[in-house]
């Protein structure tokens, strides 16, 4: 899978001219392609990938609760009744400007997948904790409270994306061994909670500036099943690029 996340970009003309040239530049994709989308063009995204075979389109966060006073926030029965297949959750950003945690993350992954809206879990160690080594204990950390409580069925429908946070945004990507050691980590524990089946069905992106001149490269590491792309996501011909390096 390639997903882009667009995050707080494009209006919805720009974004509907977006999709539009990256499905023409990508024609039938060997992959899922994922469009994350400000959520006021959820619908219009959603009108076009699915005329689109292999082009799927992603929430950037939803509300944990079904419905009620809650200003200004998105459930995960609107998204599933709009027809919308994914939603990130956990992301880093929502993580630091909107103070969300792993237990929040796990209540709206169950709300999701309850939904039968699939969750895109991000998780990720911000750089002083890589420095300090412990990158490994946090992501671990992330992943238990985030995903330990769910049903193998469940965690089937789960797609995770590591992505450290001090390669989001920064033009620093993680090397390809830096992600391959993180992305086998975190297979080994799915393996270990979930057992081997689920482990080998789970789909790992990378994330933290994917480009298309580091993307071959990245997906090509074994248990990286590629790549949650943000700014890169917003040049048609830069994402389709990537795309086609899966
Ligand atoms: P970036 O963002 O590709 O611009 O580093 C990735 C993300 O935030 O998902």
């Amino acid at each position: 899978m390639v997903a882009g996340n667009w995050k707080m970009n494009t209006t919805p003309a720009e974004g509907a001219a977006l999709a539009q040239a990256v499905i023409e530049h990508v024609g039938t994709p060997g992959t899922k392609v994922v469009f994350g989308v400000p959520a006021i063009q959820l619908t219009q995204i959603q009108a076009l990938t699915s005329k689109a075979p292999g082009f799927y389109v992603a929430a950037q966060n939803m509300h944990q609760e079904d419905s009620g006073a809650y200003t200004g926030e998105i459930s995960a029965r609107m998204l599933a009744a709009a027809g919308v297949d994914y939603v990130i959750l956990g992301h880093s950003e929502r993580r630091d400007y909107f103070g969300e945690d792993d237990t929040l993350i796990h209540a709206k992954i169950l709300k999701a997948l309850a939904a039968g809206v699939q969750p895109i879990y991000c998780c990720g160690e911000k750089l002083n904790i890589r420095q300090a080594g412990n990158h490994e204990m946090v992501v671990g950390k992330q992943i238990e409270q985030a995903l330990f409580t769910l049903e193998a069925e469940q965690m089937r429908q789960v797609v995770i994306a590591y992505e450290p946070v001090w390669a989001i945004g920064t033009g620093v990507t993680a090397s390809p061994e830096q992600a391959q050691d993180m992305h086998a980590f975190i297979r080994r524990m799915i393996h270990n909670y979930f057992g081997q089946d689920v482990a080998e069905s789970t789909t790992i992106l990378y994330g933290g500036s994917v480009k298309p001149d580091n993307a071959e490269e990245l997906f090509g590491m074994p248990d990286v099943d590629g790549g949650l792309v943000g700014g890169a996501s917003l040049d048609a011909a830069g994402f389709a690029a990537i795309v086609k390096a899966l």
